[in-house]
């Protein structure tokens, strides 16, 4: 599997050839300002100890406190989290918001865990890193398998520690505990603002047929509002099934499904698929919303896909971009595509620190705007020096950092 860091890492190597930045930015920006590695010590439920291994990841703060998710999964390790948090640095600065880049993680399966030990782990977490976090430090959210709830069991155990009240240390909280509307789908409905600004500059149809890998938060939201607004959603796929279905899958019925069984798999009316052949689907646009390196130099030759938006962190390779591009299929980065998730955490961040309380139509209405902006800046990045979306966005977001710093 390829290193994601080292895929960060040549995608940097590239836009420095494309664009002189100069090399001292550059030379920042290969290592993150500090990677911190803890251990937490869990009583199980059944009496013993356990010890996970976490991480915090401060890669830039150049526009503002570090931010970025916080990741619970069996392959988590530090080489990603570092990619996460250089990618967050990017996207803030893409997106145009005051915040700076940040991962974090867990080394750990949550599905094997009870929830008393799910809340004894992250809180756990907390307290090794409650020295490093804060407000206008380092502004924690949710990522793959962290849930509001998650949030709110930090966001607790911070304020026990430290005496810190605004709520504004972690976002992506539940609205009760101060999160903000529209947190949830924000990330799959600013993919979809991003795809319906650049569609005709990618030369899609008005109604496309949509792949979407993962069906999670990123995914299942993203699907919801390509649906609503009229496009067809043939197949979708989690980590243990996939489905395909040429006329449209009727979503609704496939969420009360995965519930009811717990896996897509066997949906009537569709055609069960592998996550490979999915990714291979004829189709007007592919959207992987689940993990990094799932188009490589193995698959790219065989994907089908007239443009492909990236919802999730990295699923491209470098080696894949280049095939990609030869074979003249667009592809909406993840520093852009999956943006509307930090956008709207940072206006829950600012919600918190003025204590206000913004609607969903108010939330919404300032997401838009941005989203657009961001896009439409990529595309002209891109074409004032003759590259592909991901480098404009790259450029668009090194020139940024780089007059900040
Ligand atoms: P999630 O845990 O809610 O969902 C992940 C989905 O991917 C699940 O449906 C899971 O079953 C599926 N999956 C896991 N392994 C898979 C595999 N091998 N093949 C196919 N599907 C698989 O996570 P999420 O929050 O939806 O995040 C998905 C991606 O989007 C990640 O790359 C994440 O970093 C990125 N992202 C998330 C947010 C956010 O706001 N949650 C914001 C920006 C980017």
């Amino acid at each position: 599997m390829p290193n994601p860091f080292e895929n960060a890492m040549v995608q940097l190597d590239k836009v420095s050839k494309l664009k002189d930045f100069g090399d001292e930015l550059i030379a920042r920006l290969r290592q993150p300002d500090r990677d911190i590695r803890i251990s937490i010590p869990v009583k199980m439920d059944d009496g013993t100890l356990k010890i996970f291994e976490g991480y915090r990841v401060e890669y830039n703060n150049a526009l503002g406190p570090y931010k970025g998710g916080i990741r619970y999964h069996p392959e988590t390790e530090i080489n990603e989290v570092k990619a996460l948090a250089f990618w967050m640095a990017l996207k803030c600065a893409v997106a145009n918001i005051p915040m700076g880049g940040g991962k974090g993680g867990i080394t750990v399966d949550p599905k094997l865990l009870s929830k008393g030990e799910l809340e004894r782990l992250s809180r756990g977490w907390v307290q090794k890193l409650s020295d490093v976090l804060g407000p206008h430090k380092d502004v924690p959210a949710p990522d793959v398998n962290t849930t509001p709830e998650i949030m709110a069991w930090m966001d607790n155990e911070y304020g026990k520690i430290t005496g810190e009240k605004t709520g504004a240390t972690f976002t992506g909280k539940p609205i009760e505990k101060g999160g903000s509307q529209g947190r949830g789908p924000a990330t799959g409905l600013g993919g979809f603002y991003v795809f319906d600004s650049l569609r005709t500059q990618i030369g899609l149809p008005e109604k496309c047929k949509v792949v979407i890998q993962g069906f999670g938060n990123v995914g299942a939201n993203a699907a919801r509002v390509f649906a609503l607004h009229g496009h067809k959603i043939i197949a979708v796929s989690d980590s243990k099934s996939a489905i395909y279905k040429e006329e449209g899958l009727d979503l609704e019925k496939v969420e009360a499904h995965k519930k009811a069984t717990s896996s897509l798999k066997d949906f009537p009316g569709a055609k069960n698929i592998t996550n490979e052949e999915l990714l291979e689907l004829p189709c007007d646009l592919l959207a992987p919303a689940a993990f990094e390196n799932v188009i490589t130099e193995q698959n790219a030759e065989k994907i089908k896909a007239k443009a492909i938006l990236e919802l999730a962190n990295g699923p491209i390779t470098p080696e894949a971009d280049e095939i990609l591009f030869k074979k003249g299929i667009p592809v909406v980065p993840d520093i852009l595509a999956n943006s509307g998730g930090v956008t709207v955490s940072y206006f829950e961040w600012e919600q918190n620190l003025k204590s206000e309380i913004w609607t969903e139509k108010e939330v919404l209405e300032k997401l838009l705007p941005l989203m657009n902006d961001a896009s439409q800046k990529t595309f002209q990045k891109a074409k004032e020096n003759n590259t592909y979306f991901r480098m404009g966005a790259f450029i668009l977001a090194l020139e940024r950092i780089k007059e900040k710093m």
